[in-house]
């Protein structure tokens, strides 16, 4: 059967249905097969494998998925699409479409409805890249038993994903995806292998889910408090960003300065020169002074 991602026949798709690309729901359609079954490939799907895919478009990179898995659960914002996806993945019987926001998704519930929980769940999707971020965290914070993950993303949100402490691209999204995954920055795509091109480069990123998290810590909500804190303001001091998340009260001054001293971090230190097991113990330092359990209720 002929690949739907074959330009010529995207472009007869498109056409016979009128349809009109919406920029801002982040349509980039890939129209390179190579492409295509390199991020297959890199998801090492078998029939011992359900997939969730986000954003299926016309069906392109469904169709493959469909081809190798046990089941595909698809999630569409856009209306438009459902006929459109209706006849191209007419003859994949294991494929089940969506109408519905991937962030509004109560994953675990649609999960326990829509798969049978016998088959390793992975996650495989060219992703809309005005909420890339933004899915990223939604699909982490389920708490779903993901056995991997192979996501397609602008190569700078790649990028920070997959960068180390000391680098520019480090920050609050590395930490909130290395804690729960490892993560390898698989292969670039250029801007050429989509219909119509985005502006920039894309990459395909490979996460593979940790048994346990990277660190554990004692208050998760004060850990992503000062994660977020810390990076609020990449140009000040830990010192300045803290005091800005936290309160410039002497109190808190008190507090910030004695869990610093605990874990010999300086003040003057930014935020990209910890790694996140200093922000762990950080963390736990602060949540041994009374005034942080406080503020992370
Ligand atoms: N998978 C197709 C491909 O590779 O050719 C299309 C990928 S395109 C980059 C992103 C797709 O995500 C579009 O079909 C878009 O309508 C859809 N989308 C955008 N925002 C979404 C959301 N919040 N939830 C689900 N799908 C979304």
């Amino acid at each position: 059967m002929e690949d739907i991602a074959n330009p010529e026949r995207t472009r007869k798709i498109l056409k016979r249905y009128g349809f009109k690309f919406k920029k801002s729901l982040g349509q980039n359609f890939l129209t390179n097969i190579t492409i295509l079954k390199q991020i297959v490939a890199a998801g090492d799907i078998t029939k011992d494998d359900d997939v969730i895919e986000i954003g299926p478009g016309i069906g392109s990179l469904t169709e493959q998925i469909a081809r190798k898995a046990h089941r595909v659960l698809s999630f569409e914002i856009d209306a438009r699409l459902m006929p459109v996806l209706k006849d191209t993945l007419n003859h994949y019987h294991n494929v089940t479409v969506l109408n519905q926001d991937i962030l509004e998704a109560d994953l675990k519930t649609i999960i326990a409805e829509q798969f049978d929980g016998q088959h390793n769940l992975k996650i495989v999707a060219n992703l809309p890249y005005y909420i890339t971020t933004p899915i990223m965290l939604h699909l982490l914070e389920a708490g779903l038993p993901i056995n991997r993950m192979v996501l397609m993303m602008q190569k700078e949100v790649a990028e920070r994903i997959n960068a180390v402490p000391g680098s520019k691209a480090y920050g609050s999204l590395s930490i909130a995806v290395q804690l729960h995954s490892q993560v390898n920055l698989a292969f670039i795509v250029p801007k050429t292998a989509f219909m119509p091109q985005p502006n920039v480069d894309s990459a395909i990123v490979e996460l593979v889910g940790r048994q346990e998290p990277l660190v554990t810590v004692t208050n998760q909500t004060l850990f992503d408090q000062l994660v977020r804190g810390a990076f609020a303001q990449r140009r000040k001091t830990l010192w300045n960003n803290l005091q800005n998340q936290f309160g410039k009260q002497e109190e808190v001054k008190a507090a910030l300065t004695i869990a610093l001293e605990a874990v010999e971090i300086a003040p003057s230190s930014r935020a990209e020169q910890l790694s996140i097991q200093q922000f762990a113990q950080l963390s736990d330092a602060l949540n041994q002074q009374s005034i942080f359990i406080k503020k992370a209720q």
